[in-house]
């Protein structure tokens, strides 16, 4: 069916692919891709026969003209599907102005859902998911990121941010400083990788061990809402047995 599709990709492990993606990247007229050559070896991996069938390169910095040859090819009633190198398109990752575009024209806009590092650190650093707030990849520049912090340390959620490996003691010294060394964060690396690791503390704790210190992969950092450090089970269970004892008294 003719249309824009994007499609998620793995963010470390080639079989975390979908059935849905595989059928779209089959039968998808024209395949665009962020990295072309990720998207080759990706379809090598999964044994999708590519034909005759261009693979083109998109970014959403290679311009409006590339987007107008994607477009086109919508227009002309065929199907393009775009994938990032990693992870759901759109996510850090290039496919907003299209997605914009075509949904701007009036073509049907569609996606092969998937991996992506945002849910999967989610899932298993253990902080509450109820509401959370995406921050994207800091500034590098030290005043710039504080005030980002800044920004987000009232947001009533957890806050999720990509981060450099390189960076990351210094982005938790900051977090500490600007939101407090008190609350909790997680610390995720290799995410579905053979050498993923979780690290769970404080600001001040991850700050101190991980130090100055050069990571190695990919990192997401969790860092809880302000206020949960203050609220421990035995609080809740004083303040609702208080409770009970006021209503009884006024009973
Ligand atoms: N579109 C991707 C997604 O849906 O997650 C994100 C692309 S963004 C350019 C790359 C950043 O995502 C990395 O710097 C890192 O912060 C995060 N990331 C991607 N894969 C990861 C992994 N396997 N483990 C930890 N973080 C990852």
């Amino acid at each position: 069916q003719s249309g824009l599709y994007f499609v998620a990709t793995p963010i470390g492990t080639a079989r975390d692919i979908t059935l849905r993606a595989l059928d779209v990247l089959a039968s998808a007229d024209v395949i665009a891709a962020e990295d072309t050559r990720s998207m080759r070896r990706l379809l090598e991996i999964h044994g999708v026969p590519l034909g005759d069938r261009p693979v083109l390169a998109y970014h959403d910095h290679s311009g409006a003209k590339a987007r107008e040859k994607l477009i086109g090819f919508l227009a002309a009633g065929k199907s393009v599907a775009y994938a990032s190198e990693a992870g759901t398109p759109l996510i850090a990752d290039p496919g907003y102005h299209l997605a914009k575009d075509a949904a701007a024209a009036g073509y049907q806009v569609t996606s092969a859902p998937g991996p992506s590092a945002i849910i999967t650190a989610l899932t298993l650093a253990g902080l509450p998911t109820d509401a959370f707030f995406f921050a994207g990849f800091l500034p590098n520049a030290k005043g710039a990121r504080r005030t980002a912090l800044e920004a987000v340390r009232d947001v009533p959620g957890t806050l999720v941010f990509y981060e450099s490996p390189r960076r990351t003691g210094e982005m938790l010294k900051d977090a500490a400083r600007v939101l407090g060394g008190t609350r909790d964060a997680v610390v995720c690396r290799e995410l579905t990788k053979k050498f993923e690791e979780i690290k769970r503390g404080t600001l001040e704790s991850l700050a101190e061990d991980i130090g100055g210190a050069a990571l190695k992969g990919e990192v997401v950092v969790l860092i809880d809402r302000a206020g949960s450090e203050a609220v421990d089970e035995g609080d809740i269970e004083t303040a609702l047995e208080t409770a009970l004892e006021n209503m009884s008294v006024r009973d």
